[in-house]
C-alpha cells in the first residue's frame, strides 16, 4: 500500500521521468509542492483569512496541516503571531533581508503546523531552524531559486525546506518537528 506520491516518487518504473535517488526525487518532489503554493498564494493577504485571524483571541491555538504561510501572513498583519507562536526553536530569522535573532515577544496566538511550512528551514548537518519572514512572496520565490541555500552557520548546501510530504512513511524526526505532534 503506498500513496500516490510514493508511487510517482519512488516507482522505479518513473525513472526515466525523475532520475537520481530516492532522496533526490524526494527533493523534486518537495520543489514542486513549495512552487506551486508559493504561485498560488501570491497577491495580497486573503480578506477571508485576516478576518478570521482578527476574531481569534490570546491563548487560541491553531492546528494546521498546511504549508502554506497564507493564514500565517493574516495573524502576523493581526499582530497576532510572533516568532515563538510556531512553537519551533528558531536559531535565525530572516526579515528586512537580514538575518536577526528571533523575537522574544509572547505570541497571542500558536500556530501548529504539524507538516511543516514553506516559511520553515532547517540545516540537516547543524539541527537547526531558520524561519523565513516579513519577506514577499516574489522574493520567496527569488529566495528559493537557491533551493539548496547554504546554512549561515556551516556554510554548506545543508538547509531544506521543513515540509514533510504526503508519504506513507512520513519521517517527522527528520524533520525536527515531531515533538508539534505530542503538543498538540
Ligand atoms: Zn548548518
Amino acid at each position: 500500500m503506498s500513496t500516490f506520491y510514493e508511487m510517482g516518487v519512488f516507482n522505479d518504473e518513473y525513472y526515466d521521468m525523475f532520475p537520481g535517488t530516492k532522496q533526490n526525487r524526494l527533493s523534486t518532489l518537495i520543489e514542486l509542492i513549495s512552487f506551486t503554493l508559493l504561485y498560488a498564494q501570491k497577491g495580497p493577504i486573503c480578506d477571508k483569512h485576516y478576518n478570521l485571524a482578527k476574531k481569534l483571541n490570546k491563548g487560541d491555538i491553531v492546528i494546521s496541516f498546511n504549508y502554506d504561510t497564507i493564514l500565517d501572513d493574516a495573524l502576523q498583519k493581526a499582530g497576532k503571531l510572533t516568532d515563538s507562536g510556531y512553537l519551533v526553536e528558531f536559531s535565525k530569522v530572516f526579515k528586512n533581508k537580514t538575518w536577526e535573532s528571533p523575537e522574544q515577544k509572547e505570541s497571542e496566538v500558536n500556530l501548529l503546523k504539524l507538516h511543516g511550512s514553506l516559511n520553515w528551514n532547517r540545516c540537516k548537518r547543524c539541527k537547526l531552524n531558520f524561519l523565513l519572514k516579513s519577506i514577499s512572496v516574489e522574493s520567496r520565490l527569488d529566495m528559493f531559486n537557491y533551493l539548496n541555500p547554504k546554512c549561515i552557520r556551516c556554510d554548506t548546501n545543508s538547509v531544506e525546506l521543513v515540509l514533510i510530504p504526503p508519504l506513507i512513511g512520513k519521517n517527522y524526526h527528520e524533520f525536527g518537528v515531531d515533538y508539534l505532534w505530542s503538543d498538540t
